[in-house]
This record gives C-alpha cells, sequence and structure tokens, in this order.
C-alpha cells in the first residue's frame, strides 16, 4: 500500500486531474501533476508541477523521479512516453488497457475476443475500402477516426447525402473504422473499479444522454430493468477482469429497443458519467480511482440519493454561479468557448426505486 504522504503524479491536468487531486489529498497523498498548458485547472490544487510536453523525455524523466506512482487523465498519451515511464515508476492502470482504448478497431477485436457485443464495424484507411464497407453496413454509418477522438471529434456520420469529398477529407485524418449506425434506446455507462487484489466495485448505470458527441447530462439510477442493469455491469466486470486492470473504468452502452447491450468504447480514467458519484455516494469515482491505485481497499459504491449530472458548457458557467440548490463542481477555467466543459452540477434527490 502507497504510504501516507506519497506523491501520486498525473499525466495530464485538465478537470479530471484536479478532482482526483482533491480526492488524493483528502486520503493523505500529495499530488505532482504534468501538462504542457501553464493554466491547466489541477495546477490550482496540486502539492507539485511541471509543465511540459508529453514528448519532453528529459523532463518527464525528472517528474518521474519525483512520484512515487503515475496515473493518467487522460487516453492519448504516447505508447513510448508510458514504456519508458514504467522503468522508473509503476503505472497504474497499466498501459495495456490505454494502447486498447487508443484504437478503436482494436478496442472492438478485444470486446469480440470477450464475447461481447459491438454496433458492426469494418476498418477503412481508403476510399475503396469505404465504398466496400458502406455495401455491407449501409445507411446511416459512423466514420470515425480511430485514434484521438474524443468529445464527437473526428466523426462523421454517413448518409444519402453525404459527398464523397467530405469522406475523403475525413481520410485524410488517418486510419478509420466505420461502425453502422445504432439506433439506441438508452446510452449508458458503468463506472467500475478493481485493485491488484482483484476485487472489484462497481457504481450504478448512469444513463447518459449526449448533443453533437458532447456529454449533456448522466441520470441515475437510469430507467432500466433490473436485468439490463446486472448484465451491464457483468459487462464492464468482463473486461476490467480480462484486463487485470487497476483503477477506474468507464464502459460506454448501447442498450438497443430489444434490450441487447452493445458495447461502444471504454475509457481507461475517471469519467465524466461518473461524476455523480460525488454527491451520490460516500465514495466517489475520484476516491475509488486513488483507493485502487494506492493498493487500498475499494470503497463502497453504493448510491444513496437519486442524481442528474448536468454539464455546464461554455457561456452557462455564468447562470451556474447563481445555481443554490444543487451541488455545483466549477473546473477554474479561465477562457471560456463554445462547448468547452466549464463544471457540472448535481442535482441530488432522495432515492427511491425506479422498478
Ligand atoms: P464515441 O466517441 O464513440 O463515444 O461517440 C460519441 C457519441 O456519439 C456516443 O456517445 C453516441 O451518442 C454517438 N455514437 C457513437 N457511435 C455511435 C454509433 N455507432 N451509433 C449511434 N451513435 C453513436
Amino acid at each position: 500500500m502507497l504510504k501516507s504522504g506519497s506523491t501520486i503524479g498525473i499525466l495530464g491536468g485538465g478537470q479530471l486531474a484536479r478532482m482526483l487531486s482533491v480526492a488524493a489529498s483528502r486520503i493523505g497523498y500529495r499530488t505532482h501533476i504534468y501538462d504542457p498548458n501553464p493554466d491547466a485547472p489541477a495546477f490550482d490544487v496540486a502539492a507539485f508541477k511541471t509543465v511540459g510536453s508529453f514528448e519532453d523525455w528529459m523532463l518527464l524523466q525528472d517528474f518521474a523521479k519525483q512520484i512515487d506512482l503515475v496515473t493518467f487523465e487522460f487516453e492519448n498519451i504516447p505508447h513510448s512516453t508510458l514504456t519508458k515511464l514504467e522503468k522508473i515508476v509503476p503505472i497504474f492502470p497499466q498501459k495495456n488497457a490505454l494502447s486498447i482504448s487508443q484504437d478503436r478497431i482494436q478496442e472492438k477485436r478485444f470486446f469480440e475476443s470477450l464475447g461481447l457485443k459491438t454496433a458492426k464495424y469494418a476498418s477503412v484507411n481508403s476510399i475503396e475500402d469505404f465504398l466496400e464497407a458502406i455495401t455491407k453496413l449501409k445507411l446511416p454509418s459512423i466514420l470515425k477516426t480511430c485514434r484521438e477522438g474524443y468529445d464527437g471529434k473526428g466523426q462523421l456520420k454517413i448518409t444519402k447525402h453525404t459527398m464523397q469529398d467530405e469522406v475523403i477529407r475525413h481520410l485524410l485524418n488517418g486510419p478509420c473504422i466505420l461502425e453502422s449506425y445504432v439506433n439506441f434506446d438508452k446510452e449508458l455507462s458503468i463506472i467500475i473499479a478493481r485493485n491488484e487484489a482483484g476485487y472489484v466495485a462497481s457504481f450504478d448505470p448512469g444513463e447518459n444522454f449526449h448533443k453533437l458527441g458532447i456529454l449533456q447530462s448522466t441520470t441515475v439510477p437510469a430507467q432500466i430493468t433490473k436485468s439490463v442493469q446486472i448484465d451491464a455491469i457483468v459487462i464492464a466486470g468482463k473486461i476490467v477482469n480480462a484486463l487485470n486492470y487497476v483503477g477506474i473504468l468507464g464502459v460506454e452502452l448501447f442498450i438497443t429497443f430489444d434490450k441487447k447491450i452493445l458495447v461502444n468504447e471504454i475509457a481507461p480514467r475517471v469519467h465524466n458519467s461518473g461524476h455523480w458519484t460525488q454527491n451520490g455516494c460516500v465514495i466517489d469515482q475520484f476516491e475509488q480511482h486513488i483507493r485502487a491505485i494506492s493498493g487500498r481497499s475499494l470503497g463502497d459504491g453504493r448510491r444513496h440519493s437519486n442524481v442528474k449530472m448536468i454539464n455546464v458548457l461554455g457561456n452557462e458557467i455564468n447562470q451556474s454561479m447563481n445555481v443554490s440548490n444543487a451541488a455545483v463542481h466549477l473546473y477554474g477555467k479561465k477562457e471560456v468557448r463554445d462547448g468547452r466543459k466549464m463544471g457540472h452540477i448535481n442535482y441530488v434527490y432522495e432515492k427511491k426505486p425506479f422498478l
């Protein structure tokens, strides 16, 4: 177990690192944040900071020598950086989960290897591949870049109105995946933790609502049957066990109208759709992550309240300042941009069972 007073390094200094840092300090650790942006939100609440690029090996080496273990708040850290870092300091979650989640094709194959269902898909590297894939998958479908997509970026919905030029332009971004468009009833996410001893704890499934690929809200309890709830958690459990995972993992699922569960993607980190746990559970996803990676026993994931988490995007920050009947969490970002995640609000209600 990581000793009290030890320092946890965090790669990336956005809001997730900020909230991880607060949770770590609450249970006796310091954090050292590494981020290229001198205004990174997590710097405000960390004991130590380094401003530097994820390619600057000299600086990363210095950082690694000052910390007792390292975690990360986003997926797009170069694999080579982690390979070098892990020779100096333990990394949790391990880099296998990160490399699977960095490539959408690899990720889909991994789900299939566990017998899990996904949307139909094909690998697309050229316009010829695309034309062949579209005859199999039909319209509508979604063309996604295999790497570095988040919040709906790098995605093009393909309908009968899509022009070939648009597809060609999209393919210039690198290898892509074409997925059939799932006409889902609900989108869920499971926030699940596993520690090195193999104990697993899941939070209740959250029901997500996205607009233009950006998460707007998560509601618990999700309006799903008990059997979908259990199956969804079992799927997430299968994934963390197969990866021998340590930390919090976010698993995004589509529930179809005939109650099939398709796995969309995984995020090997704390997740926006798990922010409700801050006010709905005694131990939230941030503390649970720190507990898992520091070798502590996992906390109780039970939910004591119903919660609706609403993201505060762009200019909505101005109204959010006046909210007084809910828990307002703001990230301290100086620059307001359209659609930028500035904070979130957890509306908490008395727990009443849905079914
Ligand atoms: P992703 O980056 O894959 O999580 O996609 C962002 C959001 O786009 C998802 O949360 C869904 O709302 C939507 N989306 C992604 N893939 C599909 C799909 N194959 N069918 C329908 N909607 C999708």
